[in-house]
């Protein structure tokens, strides 16, 4: 969660003055920045797939662009007049004398690739799926963060309303795949000709209530007119009711163009609403332009993602005239935020079995040992070489969850065996040396069907009490016949290794 602001201004200040006399200044993220820990991973790394999986079964090959680009690059295509040019930009001139900035999103980029590697010349159109961080230097507040995530997709060269529909369907599956409930708000802001005969209408409408404006819609009045229209202040959104509107003023091509993605929509039953306030903060976009709002979010004050049509695009970064696109950008960060307000949980990385050693052969043959169960597919092994005290290394395996451990000791090289420990009872086995990787294979695939069996019939606490343990030793393969003496192997390696483990690292 991104902290609240106050929060953020005093770590920054912590971090870059000097408190007290000779102590080294502290240091720490810049403003607006955030380590992503750990522990937090599981969360991007299902974002990240679900994003993936989306990508693949639509096929958009994955692109990644520099995170540093030329300055110009977003001036002409995202805009000057954009608060994302002209305020929020981390631009520098480098030792070289080139102007660069850290890339504020990733459109103009995609579209730069595009052009740069004559793509226009392949089938078309020719479809990105991006994932990376973007950087915009904002007032540090929540949901806000000068180094942010997205991802996002792109589709360059094909005017047709399928694929506008298409893109539209595929942001909201993504968040409907993440567990996240959304709308999706949409409007038309049309091509260039129809919005300029708006934009007049427009600013003539808000000039003659440009008292009630606040203060930073009346500079968009004179630079970005239509931003007036997502104002979140009282006054502007009040006016709005009477301003004239967009879908009012688009030619014959964009109207159809707009009525045969909605079509669309219905065809596959997205829920959407037509939203004549939706007009993005860009200026690349044309005709279709759409934001997801959270079901919870009526005004759409964190969309979480959002993105459109943006025809002239190519043309204005020096492409062929007439080249039209469509493309849209989640926000990761956003997304994680509400999926953990929804306490939406993520499964986390679960290892399988424990190697644990004691004495310094043992050891060495173990990290030996691990390396094989590594190379088994699907099977996640833990270790921790680093420990000589086997009861301390039961405890990593107990806070990992692993469901067994090997123990190699003296007594087992010796023997050419290995103990296998059921961590769940504590039973101990022994088994031969050579058979591990078979016999881990089998437990194990035996172990996930009958958790899943048990959670389907809701009877897990069952399977904790010692005669399930038997029950399911019994369908491990352990018959009745050699059961006396494996039951009798069992309790001598557990009294021996039950010495071991009172010791105090004595290996
Ligand atoms: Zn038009
Ligand atoms: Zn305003």
């Amino acid at each position: 969660m991104p902290r609240p602001k106050k929060d953020i201004e005093k770590n920054n200040k912590d971090a870059t003055t000097k408190s007290g006399r000779g102590r080294k200044k502290e240091l720490a993220t810049v403003t607006g920045m955030k380590d992503i820990l750990p522990q937090d991973q599981a969360y991007w790394q299902k974002v990240r797939a679900v994003a993936q999986k989306a990508a693949d079964d639509y096929g958009y090959g994955l692109l990644e662009t520099p995170i540093l680009e030329m300055t110009d690059l977003f001036v002409r295509g995202v805009g000057k007049q954009t608060d994302i040019v002209d305020k929020e930009m981390f631009a520098f001139t480098d030792q070289g004398g080139d102007n660069l900035c850290l890339r504020p999103e990733a459109t103009a980029a995609a579209v730069r690739a595009y052009i740069q590697h004559g793509m226009l010349n392949q089938s078309q159109p020719v479809k990105f799926f991006y994932a990376g961080p973007m950087f915009r230097h904002e007032k540090p507040q929540s949901g806000r963060s000068r180094q942010f995530y997205q991802f996002g997709f792109e589709a360059i060269g094909e005017i047709h309303p399928a694929l506008d529909a298409q893109l539209i369907l595929l942001g909201w599956s993504c968040l409907n795949e993440l567990g996240l409930e959304s709308t999706v708000q949409l409007n038309s802001i049309g091509c260039p000709e129809c919005r300029e005969k708006y934009k007049q209408e427009l600013i003539k409408y808000y000039k003659s209530h440009s008292k009630q404006l606040c203060e930073s819609c009346k500079k968009r009045l004179l630079k970005n007119p239509m931003r007036i229209l997502d104002c979140k202040e009282e006054g502007c959104r009040a006016l709005r009711d009477e301003a004239p509107q967009i879908l009012d003023y688009l030619d014959e091509e964009c109207k159809k163009h707009f009525m045969k993605v909605l079509e669309y929509l219905d065809e596959i039953n997205l829920p959407y609403v037509v939203n004549p306030y939706v007009v993005r903060g860009l200026d690349y976009y044309t005709r279709t332009i759409f934001e997801y709002w959270s079901n919870d979010d009526e005004v759409g004050k964190s969309a979480l993602g959002g993105g459109g049509r943006y025809d002239g695009l190519v043309e204005i970064l020096g492409g062929r005239e007439a080249t039209p696109a469509v493309g849209l950008a989640m926000g990761m960060d956003r997304i994680i935020a509400k999926m953990r307000e929804k306490n939406i949980l993520v499964p986390e990385m679960k290892y399988d079995i424990f190697v644990a050693q004691l004495g310094e052969p043992a050891k060495k043959k173990a990290m030996a040992l691990y390396e094989r169960l590594r190379s088994i597919e699907d099977l996640h092994p833990a270790q921790a070489f680093y420990k000589d005290n086997l009861k301390s290394q039961l405890e990593v395996a107990n806070k990992l969850k692993v469901k067994f451990t090997l123990i190699l000791g003296q007594k087992e090289i010796g023997d050419g065996t290995i103990l296998l420990r059921d961590m769940d009872g504590g039973i101990q086995e022994v088994i031969n040396f050579n058979d591990i990787e078979e016999e881990i294979r089998t437990r194990i695939k035996k172990y996930r069907t009958s958790k899943i069996v048990s959670l389907a019939s809701g009877d897990e606490d069952e399977l904790s009490d010692k005669k399930a343990k038997r029950k399911n030793r019994e369908e491990d393969g352990i018959v009745a016949g050699e059961e006396d003496d494996q039951e009798h192997e069992v309790i001598e390696a557990e009294e021996h290794y039950d010495d071991l483990m009172g010791g105090e690292d004595s290996f």
